[in-house]
């Protein structure tokens, strides 16, 4: 074989040409061997940013990232195995809900997740809420839950997809991470690696999103689901809204809190409606249920029987968290101070600004501006009026919650401003488009 010659690779992206697939994964693997230097692979980020990948190229960058690191099979786990993935919001909680709602219906759902960066939220801060839960656990150890709960969430570990965390820290300080065929390639590598025999995915747009327009939105569903079918994987992909939190709550054990309520089929209606959109497409992806109307009764009929909530407390104990949080979620950690916020004017709540509320999440100690950052389980903010709702001048809006009184004091004016206050009612749409 030829030695690889990155400058021509670089230059050829450069100035708009198309790289080999087996190009594209000598790069990478010459990359993670140290042959290939930061510098350069920088500098190839870059040309890819301008230029474009097509989607043979991403395809090849994703093969090559999913298999620099182990790639899980779950051959013990009997049955469909499909997994979920948000590009990330506030208020997302639906995880937590999702995988053991399918997993009553028969669909084992083996998830990775993130944590908590910046304005929007993380999946694994908010099960740390309960005590003592584990979200490190290696490969073994989370077959054997997913086994036996049926459900698993856990972090990335060293072993999964090791070319994205690497590749992804020189984005982050290179300006390189907001190109679609790049971001296809990190989703795609961490979840293919996990053995799910398919993925729905959760494309947030909107204010709290990642993606803040439709149209660049929609792009990156069509490429996740292109490029994710093309490795073999069904896959498909939801639009949804995140100009607005989603539920009523901001913050982990809050969140928890709430994901907990809707396992006990009650919680806010919006949480409730997105998980059950994307159980049915899970259902159906694994071939659980014929149509849309039957994959709806049987995951209703879950929550109504209390097999999905035993299938989170079962989950919970498997993980090491204490189940008495999950028996009784006033043993959830709780902030010590709580402060009200009251509406500026009388009228109905036509929206409330995510990203707002995310950064004030933050403030609060809900969330991290640093990776290295700890959280503060009980902060965050605790919604009274939702979209859609009347409200009078003065009445409370919001609270919330932290530990001290003079940062929650802070954010008073913040959260109040983003509640978008109307004459007229306004009905939310919450799934957008259904891509496949
Ligand atoms: N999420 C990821 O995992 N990777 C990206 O590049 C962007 C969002």
């Amino acid at each position: 074989m030829r030695t690889l010659n990155p400058v021509e690779l670089i230059v050829r992206k450069r100035d708009g040409g198309r790289l080999a697939g087996g190009e594209i994964e000598a790069l990478i693997a010459s990359f993670l061997a140290g042959e290939v230097l930061d510098y350069q692979l920088s500098a190839f980020l870059m040309a890819c940013f301008f230029r474009g990948l097509d989607r043979d190229e991403t395809s090849a960058l994703t093969h090559a990232m999913l298999h620099s690191g182990k790639v899980l099979e779950l051959r013990s786990v009997r049955g469909p195995k499909i997994d979920k993935h948000s590009t990330g919001g506030v208020g997302d909680k639906i995880s937590l809900c999702l995988a053991p709602l399918v997993a009553a219906c028969g669909v084992a759902a083996p998830m990775i997740a993130g944590r908590g960066l910046g304005h929007t939220g993380g999946t694994l801060d908010k099960l740390e809420a309960i005590p003592g839960f584990r979200v490190a656990l290696d490969a073994r150890a989370f077959e054997r839950v997913v086994r036996s709960a049926g459900a698993a969430i856990v972090g990335q570990t060293a072993e999964l997809a090791p070319a994205d965390r690497r590749i992804y820290a020189l984005r982050d300080v290179t300006g390189t991470v907001e190109c679609i065929p790049l971001i296809v390639a990190s989703i795609l590598s961490k979840k293919l690696a996990i053995g799910a025999d398919g993925l729905v995915l959760d494309v947030k747009v909107g204010r709290g999103a990642f993606m803040k327009d439709a149209k660049q939105a929609r792009a990156l569903c069509r490429e996740l689901v292109e490029v994710g079918r093309r490795a073999g994987r069904k896959v498909v992909a939801l639009l949804t809204d995140m100009h607005s939190p989603i539920g009523r709550t901001i913050g982990n054990a809050l969140e928890t809190r709430e994901a907990i309520d809707v396992l006990k089929n009650a919680g806010p209606p919006d949480t409730r409606e997105l998980t059950l959109a994307l159980g049915v497409e899970m259902l159906l992806l694994a071939g659980a249920a014929k149509t849309r109307g039957a994959a709806r009764a049987a995951l209703e009929a879950k929550l109504a029987n209390g097999d999905a909530l035993a299938r989170f407390r079962k989950m919970v104990e498997l993980q090491g968290g204490d189940v008495r949080a999950v028996d009784d979620p006033a043993r959830l950690p709780r902030a010590k101070v709580r402060l009200p916020v009251t509406a500026k004017r009388s009228g109905v709540v036509v929206g409330i600004d995510a990203l707002e509320l995310g950064l004030a999440g933050v403030e609060l100690g809900a969330g991290r501006t640093r990776a290295d950052q700890a959280v503060d389980p009980g902060a965050g903010i605790e919604i009274a009026r939702g979209v859609g709702e009347r409200v009078r001048q003065g009445e409370i809006v919001a609270h919330l919650a932290g530990t001290s009184r003079a940062k929650v004091r802070e954010q008073v004016d913040r959260v109040q401003a983003a509640f978008e206050i109307g004459k007229h009612p306004v009905k939310r749409k919450l799934v957008l488009e259904r891509i496949d």
